[in-house]
């Protein structure tokens, strides 16, 4: 018999449509899957390379993380995001960025305690995280562009709110929310106890100039949530980390001292490698993301019944399929069945009537499927 509490999530909707893809590949039928949350590409060399010399190592670390680490992190934080407070004892290394979500909430919420999510979000694991501490998941809407509302947040607002999670760069729907949007969320917080949960995972995936990061807008109290997965190609590594008070900090590394202890050695040793380079992705990944970005746009136009917002960063289209469909996890099913194209419907993200598509993959695929979109579409 399983618990109620496990027994009440389902499995990740998003791996779960990768596996069904993945099935049907194996049958043989052509599938051209946009479903995934990584980029493509093997490990970077350097990181193959600076880690190879470090196998023979096999301690445990400290729970929070190796200290050279921990003080590239934060000297590599304080000069990206402009925050002096920055030290490494505000910094735990953790196993991928979700644990990193997860300690942060066990740290401030209590039961019943709310968390308000703007969706679309990432709430396919936002709930489940949120949930398992006995908080309470508030959604309120972006605005149609995709911006933050910061007026709709601050409506939301209950003596239990305890944060507010904030991921720009947005899975799923790419988007970056404007400094004027941020900067009244930050006034509208002012004097209260909310801590903004800043997903920063997508940050150094951007490609516009009009970009704000979340921490550095001047929230009171904020939690930066960040790690190697996406700016790496570093997925399976599983090596993240979050920055915090330096109480929340502490809270957070004596929870996963119970629970991972710390994140693998290998994979920190890595995160120090991309560390010496700034965890700057290399430029060719941008490039070729700008050019997949706009050849998705260019195919899009021949489309109309598609519409879409372009993406200011991470990886992601989120295509309205409204003039369509309501059902979009029903069509996504029937193109990815009838077509063989798999992409991820929004009910994953707490919005129906839109799908997600990946635009990691190589131009030659993203073309042909997009052709077949098109077909379904008609
Ligand atoms: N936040 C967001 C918004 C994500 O999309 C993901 C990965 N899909 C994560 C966090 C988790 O990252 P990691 O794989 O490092 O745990």
């Amino acid at each position: 018999m399983l618990s109620d509490r496990t027994g009440s999530f389902s499995e990740s909707a998003t791996l779960a449509l990768n596996a069904r893809a993945k099935q049907l590949a194996a049958e043989g039928k052509t599938i051209y899957n946009l479903t995934a949350g990584e980029l493509a590409g093997d490990t970077p060399d350097f990181i193959q390379k600076a880690v190879a010399g470090t196998l023979s190592r096999n301690k445990y670390t400290p729970v929070a993380g190796l200290p050279e680490l921990r003080e590239a992190i934060a000297g590599h934080a304080r000069g990206f995001y402009g925050l002096d407070w920055i030290e490494p004892a505000n910094v735990v290394v953790t196993a991928g960025a979700k644990p990193a979500i997860f300690a942060s909430l066990m740290a401030l919420l209590n039961p019943g305690d709310e968390v308000i999510v703007p969706v679309p979000a990432w709430t396919v694991s936002y709930r489940p995280l949120i949930e398992l501490t006995g908080g309470k998941v508030v959604e309120v809407p972006l605005k149609a562009n995709f911006d933050l509302d910061a007026a709709v947040i601050k409506d939301a607002i209950t003596p239990k709110t305890k944060a507010v999670i904030i991921n720009s760069p947005s899975n799923p729907t790419g988007g970056v929310y404007s400094s004027a949007a941020l900067e009244q969320l930050a006034a509208e917080l002012k004097d209260s106890e909310i801590t903004v949960i800043a997903d920063d995972i997508y940050s150094k995936l951007v490609f516009t100039e009009d970009f704000s990061l979340v921490p550095s807008i001047g929230f009171e109290n904020v939690i930066i949530i960040n790690g190697f997965s996406k700016s790496q190609a570093l997925t399976g590594w599983r090596i993240g980390y979050l920055i915090a008070s330096k109480n929340v900090a502490a809270a957070a590394t004596n929870l996963l001292s119970h629970v991972t202890g710390n994140a693998p050695l290998p994979s920190q040793y890595a995160a120090l490698a991309a560390m010496e380079r700034h965890d700057k992705p290399p430029t060719e990944t941008i490039d070729a993301l700008k050019r997949r970005r706009q050849l998705v746009i260019d195919a899009l136009k021949e489309i109309p019944s598609i519409k879409y917002q372009p993406p200011g960063g991470a990886f992601y289209f989120f295509l309205d399929l409204r003039q369509l469909t309501d059902n979009s996890a029903e069509w996504c099913e029937r193109l990815l069945v009838e077509k063989g194209v798999a992409l991820v419907p929004g009910e994953a993200f707490s919005a129906p009537g839109f799908a997600r598509l990946t635009f990691v993959t190589d131009e030659a695929t993203l073309t042909a499927a997009l052709k077949l979109v098109k077909e379904f579409a008609a």
